[in-house]
């Protein structure tokens, strides 16, 4: 198959509109914890302190804060994977991994265990009507995922691509949305290899107008990027990438203009 795209690209992409908030620390308990696969541990704080919480895009972060073995404060991203103002409720989803302090929080993690979080500091809204999405990531990348489907309605078509260790880690989620998921499989050891997912993404046609979304370890966003704009001919304006983790070094993330 020719996967340059051929369509007219012209029309113009929409636009990422940045919200701020008011940056704010929160401490929470947490109601429950519960495997939701066996590399997912999903996570429910409690506290009045989410009385105002808010988060207005799927693809948001807060920060996850705990005490460090030297003292310091350790912080990570994570993703507000679903929250009730009214109930006091947060619901963030942790991949178990290579442990690094907020992963190993999360192992150790009990009903009961106090937790402070950070932000969000912003969201970042993509603005106007968009029908179309293409959501390509790893583990880390499915709570964003899962949250943009939950969030999308009927007029809205969605096709994910994930890549995780094997067919026990998938998910499936409620969405009145159109969604086509396509699962890869490679053990987490080979996170950083982009082929499967690049594999997957050259058999589908990506109808114009379609926002694509990619997180994922940073290299594997690297290469799909790359992919998309040089062997495809896909639109940068029309993408949105983040490296939500690099290999072998711990708290770093990569932003892609
Ligand atoms: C905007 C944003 C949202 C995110 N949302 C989520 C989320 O909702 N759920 C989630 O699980 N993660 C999410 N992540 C990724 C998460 O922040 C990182 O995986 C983080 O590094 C984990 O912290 P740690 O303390 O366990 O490891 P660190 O101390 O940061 O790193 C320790 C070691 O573990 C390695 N490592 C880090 N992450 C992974 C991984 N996923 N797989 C294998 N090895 C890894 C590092 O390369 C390093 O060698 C998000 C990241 C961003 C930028």
């Amino acid at each position: 198959m020719d996967n340059k795209q051929s369509t007219d690209h012209s029309f113009p992409a929409p636009s990422i509109e940045r919200v701020r908030h008011e940056l704010r620390r929160r401490f929470l308990t947490i109601e429950s914890v519960t495997d939701i696969t066996p590399g997912m541990r999903r996570i429910v704080l409690k506290g009045e302190d989410l009385a105002d919480f808010t988060s207005l895009a799927p693809d948001d972060h807060i920060k996850i804060i705990v005490p460090g073995a030297d003292g310091a404060e350790e912080r990570r991203d994570y993703t507000p994977r679903r929250y009730d103002n009214a109930a006091r409720r947060l619901t963030i989803d942790f991949a178990l991994h290579e442990a690094g302090p907020i992963t190993q929080w999360a192992i150790d993690a009990r009903v009961g265990t106090p937790l402070e979080i950070g932000g969000p500091r912003g969201s970042a809204v993509v603005a106007g009507t968009v029908n179309r999405w293409l959501l390509i990531g790893d583990e880390t990348a499915l709570p964003a995922i899962g949250r943009r489907i939950e969030e999308s309605g009927a007029e809205t078509t969605i096709t994910t691509i994930a890549a995780v260790a094997d067919p026990q880690e998938q998910q499936s989620f409620e969405t009145s949305a159109t969604l086509t998921m396509l699962w890869v499989y490679r053990p987490l050891s080979d996170a950083t290899n982009a082929e499967p997912l690049i594999v997957a993404l050259a058999g589908i046609d990506i109808v114009p107008q379609t926002f694509v979304w990619i997180a994922a370890e940073a290299s594997v966003v690297r290469a799909i990027r790359s992919y998309l704009t040089e062997d495809r001919g896909y639109p940068l304006s029309w993408i949105k990438a983040s490296g939500y983790w690099v290999k072998g070094k711990a708290d770093t993330t990569e932003k892609f203009g």
